[in-house]
């Protein structure tokens, strides 16, 4: 890891000075070679897309339509990252395999990011017993605090690996940092006009991040982690509370079967709507270019309805 950082110490010194870069901007030279980036969820695949543009090749690890929480990366993926110069993950409580894939990687080349360094984590929700205790809560996205600090992690290790374009990375990386300030604001001014300030979600506990910036209630069937089913009880426990504060919408999450939020609508009457933590997109999705402020946008018109605000 040592050897790691004084070589990508010794690149940066190589390509930022003293000497001046050797092409302007705007001109690159026939064939330049561009950044290969992987990243494994989809907030990541949309913000290193940002921030690299048309100087990179950034490429989503998890193949489409995917659930998140239970991907197992294939030899295959291996293979893609030892090709890679950078390799972004969410974090450990997120993608707890990514450590050995690093430790275990043939890639001298490789820049990991891990693009939770220095945001502010809350602790995790559990409801099932075998989810480690002490953990924290992996949907550090939701918070849009957290997502600049991400934005910011990995602006910096396009610049670490081509320090020619450093102004052109740190532009785009600002941009988009705009664009979370313009959202952030969005939601602030929305959801501080609902009637109903309560969440209800036939998922597993991804919106904990925006529940707590934003002053909501938030119940969830499942844990932090969606691999395993909730209780009897925890559905009875949902259900009487939808009763009691006569809750007339439901949310479900994405790419799953909405049969938890469908059971507990079936017995509350109450109706159904999309709230998309985006950590993966459907191939259709990704081919027509979502971005993470389309997802995020719309979650908020469902809640608008959901929670009645103007
Ligand atoms: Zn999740």
């Amino acid at each position: 890891m040592k050897y790691r950082r004084v070589v990508v110490l010794l690149v940066l010194i190589i390509l930022v000075g003293p000497f001046p870069a050797c092409t302007k901007r705007g001109e690159e030279p026939a064939g330049m070679k561009k950044l290969k980036v992987i990243t494994t969820l989809f907030p990541l695949y949309d913000m290193a897309g940002s921030i690299g543009a048309d100087k990179s090749d950034v490429s989503l690890l998890l193949p489409p339509g995917v659930e998140a929480h239970s991907f197992e990366p294939k030899p295959s993926d291996i293979v893609k990252i030892n090709e890679a110069d950078i390799f972004v993950y969410t974090g450990r409580f997120m993608e707890p395999w990514a450590e050995e894939i690093i430790k275990g990687a043939a890639n001298e080349n490789l820049l990991v990011v891990d693009a939770s360094r220095g945001t502010k984590m809350i602790p995790g929700v559990f409801h099932d017993a075998d989810e480690p205790a002490g953990s924290f809560d992996p949907h550090i996205w939701l918070d849009f605090d957290n997502a600049k600090i991400m934005v910011k992690n990995i602006m910096q290790a396009f610049q670490l690996k081509d320090g020619a374009h450093k102004d052109f990375y740190e532009q785009k990386a600002e941009d988009y940092r705009d664009k979370l300030t313009e959202l952030d604001t969005l939601y602030k001014t929305t959801l501080a006009t609902c009637k109903d300030k309560e969440i209800v979600y036939g998922g597993h506990y991804a919106f904990g991040y925006m529940a707590k910036r934003y002053g909501l209630k938030y119940l969830a069937a499942q844990g932090v982690s969606p691999d395993a089913e909730p209780t009897a009880s925890d559905l009875v426990k949902l259900v009487e509370q939808i009763k009691k504060d006569k809750i007339r919408y439901v949310f479900y999450e994405e790419l799953t079967s909405p049969k938890i939020a469908e059971t507990i609508a079936g017995e509350t009457k109450a109706k159904m709507l999309l709230l998309n933590a985006a950590h993966n997109v459907s191939r259709n999705q990704l081919e027509q270019g979502l971005s993470f402020f389309d997802i995020l946008k719309k979650d908020l018109d469902n809640m608008r309805i959901g929670l009645e605000c103007k």
